[in-house]
């Protein structure tokens, strides 16, 4: 063979062996379509970053926490509270738990009404149904989780189950990682900050939360929280650890500041607001986000 026939055939089978890892690839993504969707929220493509911004609310008013438990305006619970093997839960801290509805689940009270939203909100819009296959755990039902799998599982304290704020769901013949396959499942991941709740460990935040992707486990941090840490593409380990002592944020109509208790009980709010929830955050501060008057 001379050299200008060689030459062809070797260019004839680079081209060849081309065309065939692009079918290939063409071929794999269309069989299993949620590999782009898994991409796009790996880079956030349905993000719309929302302004943090530091202010300096005039007529800010210390109060007891007696005070201000007392007060009809102001919730306390346990939404923002960071549980990681770093800041795992304290001995004495107490889940606030209930049954929710009529079932044997047991979750944190402040996400019952949020999650009976979401799961209307799945079938509504994807005609599938989600349930949930771990709820909340005790302390020794997580030493069995983790006995079970030392690799999967986290440390009794370390989980956010024992704190009834987390869930893992699926839709019917899809649980764990197959959940997001469906719609259902596609829906949650792309939707759930709509209704409070967060992907606790989602696919770009291994380095920050030192989990794999879980697209089944949700955890609650309500309202304006959950939107705003879909949307500027953050795991929850940066969004709490980001706030400053004692600074206030204005974010989408909310002031939030994280503070420590002052050593005689108090923390501050502005003198004006619609409706406050305060929740200590389990590193030591609370975080006090306000509902501004309109
Ligand atoms: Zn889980």
């Amino acid at each position: 063979m001379n050299t200008k026939i060689k030459r062809k055939t070797i260019k004839w089978i680079i081209l060849g062996i081309v065309l065939l890892i692009l079918i290939s690839i063409s071929t794999i993504l269309y069989i299993n379509s949620y590999y782009i969707y898994i991409l796009g929220e790996y880079f956030g493509v349905n993000c719309e970053k929302i302004e943090i911004n530091k202010v300096y609310p005039e007529d800010i008013v210390q109060f007891t926490l007696d005070e201000l438990s007392s007060n009809d305006k102001i919730e306390f619970n346990q939404s923002m509270m960071l549980i990681n093997t770093d800041f795992p839960l304290k001995n004495d801290f107490v889940p606030v738990i209930s049954q929710y509805k009529d079932t044997d689940v047991k979750m944190n009270n402040c996400m019952h009404d949020a999650y009976t939203s979401l799961s209307v909100a799945v079938t509504e819009n994807t005609g599938e149904k989600i349930f949930i296959s771990s709820d909340y755990r005790t302390d020794s039902q997580q030493q069995e989780e983790y006995n079970e799998n030392p690799s999967s599982a986290t440390k009794p304290g370390a989980s956010e189950h024992q704190s009834g704020l987390a869930l893992d769901i699926y839709s019917p013949y899809y649980a764990g990682f197959s959940f997001i396959k469906t719609e259902a499942g596609q829906f949650v991941n792309s939707n759930c900050w709509k209704y409070g709740f967060i992907i606790r460990y989602p696919s770009f935040g291994k380095n920050e939360t030192g989990i794999k992707y879980e697209p089944w486990h949700i955890r609650y941090v309500g309202e304006p929280h959950s939107k705003i840490i879909y949307n500027n593409h953050l795991t929850l380990e940066d969004y709490i650890l980001y706030y400053e002592n004692d600074v206030w944020y204005e974010i989408d109509g909310y002031l939030i500041s994280r503070q420590t208790l002052s050593s005689n009980n108090t923390l501050k709010i502005p003198k004006d607001y619609s409706e406050v929830v305060i929740s200590p955050d389990n590193t030591g501060y609370y975080i006090v986000t306000v509902l501004k008057n309109k």
